[in-house]
């Protein structure tokens, strides 16, 4: 009897499911999987109990409860100045994470190529699989994580149908600037191609880095759907309330695969979610303040433990490089990952993940922290990372 498809056959397990498992199993801090161990703001949480109590609690609409809509479009107006329907422009999703499958069913056919930038977050890859579609690897480099424009132009082709942009970007902590995002732009227009956006941490953001959205470069509204979440900016990654904005026919077409993937998201977090987005920027400040600490307070017990550490400027992880502070016997980043859980009790992600087979050289010596926990956490891992030195 046959019991998996080809089709899934090579994905594997999930890392973050492999390092979960082993942290617990080993007692160890959890600084892997990109998940706050705090809750999210009480107002919005009781925007959701109130939501349940007031028998939000069948079917929404499809594309989203209209409230959600408004809040989301709203935002995207009060931030970055995009004018949008949202009737017609704004599709809520289970997460950024069925937000981008959505994105890549409705918007690709087999046969066709998407451009990719690695390191890739993980899920990318088995979705543009799943969609019979061909992934186009392009290399990020150096400390600053910047990629080769002219690599960039020769990966886009007559078959290329979309590209991949993941800013703040997980797993590096890159910042796509301006000029990045510009470069992307062109390329896109010259061989009328499709953006799909993974913008999650757009609020996680370090020593003023700004933001920029694709979509709101020349030429670029057209073209692109912008995917967001609640998750990350109001730190709750469990309730999977996500959305893709963009033009009415590109989100449309996105929807014509969510209606048959999840048909519709949530009810009241999706109204908890209206509460959420209209939140004043005092919110938004102290959450940047709140995750600028954070960042500083790992990057000094990475740098002290010995690491190499190349500064994030927003999302949620530092990325490291463990060569310095590994034994020998140690030889890649999974047993890095393995033996900082077994001998120091802090648990990372090995990059690895985010690479494919023939590049997987490039994550070997990485390592990916989270910073999105609370201080006592930090500093737990901060004591036993101390620790390092007498390796
Ligand atoms: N986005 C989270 C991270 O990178 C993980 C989400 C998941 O576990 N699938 O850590």
């Amino acid at each position: 009897m046959r019991t998996i498809s080809q089709r899934v056959a090579g994905f594997g397990t999930t890392i973050f499911v492999e390092i979960n498992d082993l942290a617990r199993a080993h007692g160890a801090v959890n600084l892997g999987q990109g998940a706050p161990d705090f809750d999210g703001p009480p107002q919005v949480l009781a925007a959701a109990v109130d939501a349940v109590n007031s028998a939000l609690n069948q079917y929404a609409p499809g594309i989203g409860l209209p409230a959600a809509r408004a809040a989301i479009a709203q935002h995207a107006q009060r931030f970055y100045g995009q004018i949008l329907n949202p009737d017609t422009d704004v599709l809520v999703t289970a997460g950024a994470t069925e937000g981008v499958f959505a994105a890549i069913l409705g918007l690709t056919d087999p046969g066709d190529e998407v451009i990719v930038f690695e390191p890739v977050y993980d899920t990318y890859v088995p979705n543009l699989v799943m969609a019979g579609v061909s992934p186009r690897y392009v290399p990020m480099r150096g400390d600053d994580w910047s990629f080769d424009a002219d690599e960039l132009a020769r990966a886009f082709n007559p078959r290329t149908r979309a590209i991949i942009v993941n800013t703040p970007h997980n797993p590096t902590g890159k910042v796509y600037s301006r000029e990045e995002l510009k470069t992307i732009a062109e390329l896109c227009q010259k061989y009328d191609t499709l953006a799909i956006t993974d913008e999650v941490y757009e609020h996680i953001l370090y020593d003023d880095t700004v933001h920029t959205r694709l979509a709101t470069l020349p030429g670029m509204a057209d073209r692109t759907v912008t995917i967001s979440t609640l998750g990350k900016t109001f730190s709750v990654t469990g309730w999977k309330i996500g959305w893709a904005l963009g033009p009415s026919a590109l989100v449309n077409a996105v929807n014509q695969a969510h209606q048959f993937i999840t048909y519709a998201v949530a009810t009241p977090l999706q109204a908890a979610a209206a509460t959420a987005l209209k939140l004043p920027s005092e919110f938004f400040k102290n959450l940047q303040a709140d995750y600028q600490a954070r960042r500083d307070v790992m990057v000094k017990a990475l740098q002290h433990a010995g690491f190499k550490v190349f500064k994030p400027h927003g999302s949620y992880f530092v990325m490291v490089d463990w060569r310095s502070v590994a034994p020998k016997h140690v030889e890649d980043d999974i047993q890095f990952a393995q033996w900082l859980i077994r001998e120091v009790g802090v648990a990372c992600i090995p990059p690895s993940a985010f690479y494919r087979e023939s590049d997987k050289y490039l994550g070997k010596y990485l390592a990916r922290f989270a910073v999105c926990k609370k201080d006592e956490t930090l500093r737990a891992a901060a004591e036993k990372l101390a620790k390092l030195g007498k390796y």
